[in-house]
């Protein structure tokens, strides 16, 4: 492999930089170009910026809350206007978010499940393009790493097109992808191969909660489907292919103009 000089090192400040965007793929950025490429290209030429958005935030506030007691602490100190109310009490959401910290460190299982290094950064060259990953919880002692996920209800299902059936919150949002992604950059950059793991915490009135594993047979399907999909991600993000708008995200919406009708049938298809 060779490495331009001039290129930056990736580290965890400039991790989320559009510059180490560029350089590399990660899982989160594969799956905005397969939402929507002309977001994608519009976000890494600089002309729009991605805001968090509230479920985010309570995300961060609950990672941070299992990383360390000092990023936990320099998180609130930074996020303060959009925890605290004026009165000093916590908005819903935190509150909330507290609970579900709560649910988890109840559960000895589940922060067994959360041992290890954290925020740790690996990057490897996969399928001819060079990945970032960041990972919540590594454990290479014991052979796993894990990832922590908070969702709405651990039981409930999706109509997914990618896997063409119901699905469960883990397919929907491409964390069997990610785990998948995870495990093969660890693999190829330290010779390690760590099972993974996802600690799901639900917002429900009373959380639920679920350490989850993956059956070795769905690896080589998402690995099939990345190699497939990145042939053309990688042709529109080097510019040899024009970016095609999904035409239903913020940035198609802000962008679209009509020029003629729709049929009733096709708004469910679009
Ligand atoms: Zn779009």
């Amino acid at each position: 492999m060779t490495a331009t000089v001039s290129k930056q090192p990736l580290t965890s400040a400039n991790y989320y930089s559009r510059e180490m965007d560029m350089q590399y793929m990660s899982v989160s950025q594969f799956k905005k170009f397969v939402e929507c490429e002309a977001e994608s290209m519009a976000y890494l030429n600089g002309e729009i910026e991605r805001q968090q958005n509230k479920a985010m935030q309570v995300g961060s506030y609950i990672h941070a809350a299992f990383e360390s007691d000092d990023a936990f602490n320099q998180y609130i100190k930074e996020n303060t206007d959009i925890i605290f109310k004026k009165n000093g009490s916590k908005y819903a959401d935190f509150e909330k978010a507290d609970q579900i910290i709560e649910t988890l460190k109840e559960d000895s299982f589940a922060m067994f499940a959360m041992t290890g290094e954290k925020e740790r950064i690996y990057t490897a060259n996969l399928f001819g393009v060079d990945w970032k990953i960041k990972v919540d919880n590594v454990n290479p002692e014991v052979g796993f790493f894990s990832d922590l996920k908070t969702t709405r209800d651990i039981h409930q299902r999706f109509w997914s097109n990618k896997y063409e059936g119901w699905v469960s919150f883990v397919e929907q949002w491409d964390y069997v992808l990610q785990m998948s992604m995870y495990r093969k950059v660890i693999e190829e950059s330290t010779g390690l191969t760590l099972t993974p793991y996802i600690v799901a915490v639900t917002k429900e009135d009373i959380p639920n909660k679920a350490v989850i594993h993956f059956d070795e047979s769905r690896f080589q399907f998402e690995y099939e489907y990345v190699e497939l999909m990145l042939e053309r991600i990688v042709q529109v993000k080097n510019g040899d292919a024009e970016p095609i708008g999904c035409g239903k995200c913020d940035y198609c919406k802000s962008k679209k103009k009509l020029n003629g009708t729709i049929e009733v049938g096709e708004l469910i298809y679009a």
